[in-house]
């Protein structure tokens, strides 16, 4: 459509002009949806534009309900599966990127003790038990609860969990999730509070679906463990949460209250 647009165009320096406003304007946002937009040929869904309540609602800072995990009787196991997959044993960090999931539940509850109690994760050649983690959850009605100090690295996004602070959004599916505005909110709030915090861009705030894409769209991607998939999830791994519509919003309303 652009080019077709384009071409329509009498004079090259009203394009040129055109191009220079598109690059200058929206530099960050751009950039997201150009990844995207290249991921998904053009599927980007333009049919759901963010309401105008959602996109007005100012930025409030977010309170922090502390809802820990037994994280600390985890390091040797969180240590030794960095060093699997991301080459560096290291379970401290400093966060680089924010990757944003919803559950599949509908309690925040069974999440929490599903990851206390572990279970089967991929270890880059099979299915061995660990313990799946993530730092922050926002509960349906926008409650924030934190999981993990934000310098302890998760393991919930598989491939840019070396980088990446992971929060869970408590929803069932998409669908479910943009029909709540007050978590919607609360969840915009939090990814702007942690982009102040960590000086993370928002070409770094990136859907579980982006990762699992993996490489083309997520230049951070690393997997040293898995080398029939390296640069991805394998096809039939791919991610959903917390989808293209919520990420549009999210970045949207961001750019919206830098
Ligand atoms: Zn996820």
């Amino acid at each position: 459509m652009a080019r077709a647009f384009l071409r329509g165009c009498e004079s090259p320096s009203v394009v040129w002009l055109l191009l220079l406003w598109a690059l200058s304007a929206q530099p960050d946002i751009e950039d997201v949806l150009a990844m995207r937009r290249m991921a998904m040929n053009g599927g980007i869904d333009l049919a759901h534009p963010i309401p105008r309540s959602l996109l007005a609602k100012p930025y409030r800072a977010p309170v922090l309900e502390p809802w820990f995990l037994p994280y600390e009787e985890w390091e040797t196991e969180y240590s030794e599966y960095f060093l699997r997959h991301y080459g560096d044993a290291r379970v401290r960090f400093r966060p680089s990127a924010i990757c944003v999931h919803f559950t599949v539940t509908s309690s925040a509850t069974g999440v929490y003790n599903g990851f206390v109690r572990g279970g089967g994760m991929w270890n880059g050649t099979g299915v061995s038990f660990g313990h799946p983690s993530v730092h922050l959850m926002v509960d349906k009605d926008g409650t924030v609860y934190q999981l993990l100090p934000l310098d302890f690295r998760c393991t919930g996004a598989y491939g840019v969990n070396h980088k990446a602070l992971s929060v869970e959004l408590v929803a069932l599916d998409q669908k479910d999730l943009l029909s709540r505005p007050r978590q919607l909110h609360a969840s915009f709030c939090l990814v702007r509070w942690l982009m102040r915090r960590f000086s993370i861009p928002a070409r770094q705030v990136y859907g579980h679906n982006d990762v699992s894409l993996g490489r083309t769209v997520v230049a951070d991607f690393l997997d040293l463990a898995d080398k029939k998939w390296p640069n991805g999830y394998p096809p039939e791994a791919r991610r959903t949460d917390p989808g293209w519509i919520y990420l549009r919003w999210l970045h949207l309303w961001l750019q919206a209250h830098r």
